[in-house]
């Protein structure tokens, strides 16, 4: 089946490579041996996650479209409806997208694939896309954290949903080469965890202001530096300002709190019972993303509907400037 070979391979489509005849899943498999390579030492190099990016996007094409298959040949056309048999065995038709065939695995072969690796499969493939049309400029942690998921996803893809269907030997085959990527994605993953542990202990002080970074997911992301430009302690992503973090934020974490302005800095970047932070993950904290500010208790005025603080008891519904300009009138 040559179409669900990747096109990024040099070799694919010429006749030797057809002549290798490498079976899907194994061909799967050997890009993800490939991309563990790439990623295994740590600090891999621009060129390393160049090549991590392309055969990792290549695997998870032949992969999740290898079980598509396996439910019905005519799903990994781009437009099942018009699927002919005899375009499928000459591999000549338009096939889904990552996305797409993400998608129809989920609704239409229930298979399980959480959010996570979704959302990280989507990235990698923007990522591709982009390394093959202007080159790739996405901050290299943040593509290893991203591959690293997207790899521990698939070796266990693979081994869930792939190898009970495959034929005795092949499946032996790819079994034992699975085996053998599987421990060197431990070794990446434990990689890792070592990072995270480091990083937590670094920011251990800064806990109260830190929420999760909306690319790598790491608790990882800490406010409180003013308008200047912020960054992921963690993967290195950058935002122009606070007001930028904050629409990433809301667009990566399906938050559903109000940004109001803060009354300790008077930016409009005070997310109210939306935040959740390193030190309350669980919790939807008031957190000012420009000034850092945790509000425990919040309120909005009854005059000018701008935030302010409370006071402990008998408050008057009103923020300071419109409680003062009511004094002055008696
Ligand atoms: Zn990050
Ligand atoms: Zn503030
Ligand atoms: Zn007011």
């Amino acid at each position: 089946m040559p179409a669900l070979r990747s096109g990024d391979d040099p070799k694919a489509g010429t006749p030797a490579a057809n002549e290798v005849n490498f079976p899907p899943v194994q061909n799967g498999v050997d890009y993800l041996n490939n991309v563990a390579d790439q990623l295994r030492f740590g600090q891999p190099s621009p060129r390393n996650l160049k090549y991590a990016v392309l055969h990792l996007q290549a695997a998870a094409e032949v992969l999740l479209k290898a079980r598509l298959v396996q439910e019905h040949w005519s799903l990994v056309f781009k437009d099942p409806g018009t699927a002919k048999r005899e375009r499928f065995e000459a591999g000549d038709f338009d096939s889904c997208t990552t996305t797409g065939a993400i998608g129809r695995l989920r609704d239409i072969a229930s298979v399980a694939i959480g959010d996570k690796p979704t959302k990280s499969m989507g990235i990698l493939a923007k990522w591709r896309n982009r390394l093959q049309h202007y080159g790739l400029k996405a901050p290299a942690p943040a593509v290893e954290v991203c591959a690293a998921q997207v790899l521990d996803f698939l070796v266990a893809f693979v081994h869930d949903e792939l190898l009970p269907a495959l034929p005795g030997p092949e499946a032996a085959a790819v079994a034992d080469d699975l085996e053998s990527v599987g421990m060197k994605v431990r070794g990446v993953t434990s990689y890792m965890d070592t990072r995270v542990k480091r990083l937590a202990d670094e920011l251990k002080d800064v806990r109260d202001h830190t929420v999760m970074c909306p690319v790598c997911e790491q608790w990882a992301l800490v406010l409180g530096g003013g308008t200047a430009a912020l960054d992921c302690r963690f993967c290195h992503t950058v935002w122009a300002g606070p007001e930028d973090a904050l629409t990433n934020y809301f667009d990566f974490a399906h938050v559903d709190g109000n940004v109001y302005e803060c009354p300790d800095c008077n930016q409009h970047t005070l997310l109210v019972d939306g935040a959740g932070t390193a030190a309350a993950p669980e919790e939807r904290r008031s957190l000012c993303f420009c000034c850092g500010t945790d509000f425990a208790v919040i309120t909005q005025c009854d005059d000018c509907l701008n935030t302010y603080v409370p006071a402990d008891d008998d408050d008057a519904g009103l923020c300071g400037d419109c409680l003062a300009v009511r004094i002055d009138r008696f």
